[in-house]
């Protein structure tokens, strides 16, 4: 690994993953992944995270005042 390039790039593997590197950015940033434990093992990370991050509004517990509303109707129209 390239110590100089790995300062120089570093900040720019989370610039690359989230899509927003120039093209010659994303071209350096390919290379030195593909040569650099410490940086490959941090994008795979911020991969992961990323991931997970985007799939939490996916698993929303279900909403309490739907709950409370529901049991309420059904208490009501049980009264009827
Ligand atoms: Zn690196």
């Amino acid at each position: 690994m390239n110590t100089r390039e790995h300062r120089a790039l570093y900040r720019g593997v989370e610039t690359y993953l989230d899509g927003e590197a120039d093209p010659s950015l994303a071209v350096s940033v390919r290379r030195h992944l593909a040569a650099c434990w410490a940086c490959s093992e941090d994008a795979e990370w911020l991969v992961l995270i990323k991931a997970a991050l985007g799939r939490i509004g996916e698993r929303r517990p279900p909403d309490l005042a739907v709950a409370r509303l529901a049991r309420y109707a059904s208490t009501v129209s049980d009264k009827r």
